[in-house]
């Protein structure tokens, strides 16, 4: 067996800096696992030094064949330059022209990141928009833009998953017994347990015995219902 590290060419190295305070991690396959480290506290930047190295692979009958990777080669495989949906210059990670990032670099890095941040906001807004009662549809790295870029979003507190009342289509809170906008009861067992009741009139209409037996995704029409009426009005009461 022999040991990679003896396949080195120290003589070729590449040098991959990271303004971002995430580290990131690379299967190249033959090469092995990369981790980039993430920029340490206080510091402008997290370091990886890439050497050259020579990959072996099986031709067969036992014998090996040779191929040589070059240090940037592996730099730019690292940093995905070639997949836009992976590309980690996004994140402020980018490939040296030198043995170590120039002010200018860093600067560049971080007006990149910056850019598909503010990006990755504006569709998160969006989304909030459409759906402001599904926080899970933001991801994390549109969570961690907003917080990087220093802004507030109603969608970076509200984490209590929510879902659409069956009855009047307005958000509340997974596992409640009652809906708080039209009082139909969500929860038959829990309400009984706690015993609260629906007014008259109106848990006849909750037909539906429990949230929890509904799917995930609400239908798009009380999306867009819930999406129309200010959060913050109380949707009226139904009456008889
Ligand atoms: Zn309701």
């Amino acid at each position: 067996m022999t040991d990679r590290r003896e396949y080195l060419n120290r003589d070729d190295w590449a040098v991959i800096a990271n303004i971002s305070d995430q580290a990131f991690h690379s299967d190249q396959a033959g090469l092995g696992l990369y981790t980039i480290p993430a920029c340490p506290a206080g510091q402008l930047y997290g370091r990886l030094t890439v050497y050259g190295r020579t990959e072996l692979y099986d031709l067969g009958d036992d014998r090996k064949g040779e191929r040589y990777w070059a240090a940037r080669v592996i730099a730019r495989s690292l940093l995905a330059e070639h997949n836009p949906d992976a590309d980690l210059r996004r994140y402020g990670v980018f490939l040296c022209a030198g043995d170590a990032p120039l002010e200018s670099e860093l600067r560049d890095a971080a007006l990149r990141r910056d850019a598909y941040f503010y990006e990755q906001v504006e569709q998160a807004d969006a989304l909030y928009a459409r759906a402001p009662n599904r926080p899970e549809l933001i991801s994390d790295v549109q969570r961690r833009a907003a917080r990087q870029l220093g802004l507030d979003r109603p969608w970076l507190v509200k984490i209590a998953p929510m879902q659409d009342c069956p009855v009047c289509g307005d958000p509340v809170k997974v596992g409640v017994a009652m809906c708080r906008h039209c009082g139909a009861v969500l929860d038959a067992e829990k309400a009984a347990r706690y015993s609260v009741h629906a007014p008259a009139g109106v848990s006849a209409a909750g037909g539906a015995r429990t949230l929890a037996g509904l799917p995930a995704a609400a239908p798009a029409g009380a999306e867009l219902a819930a999406a129309s009426a200010p959060a913050s009005v109380e949707a009226p009461r139904k009456a008889r």
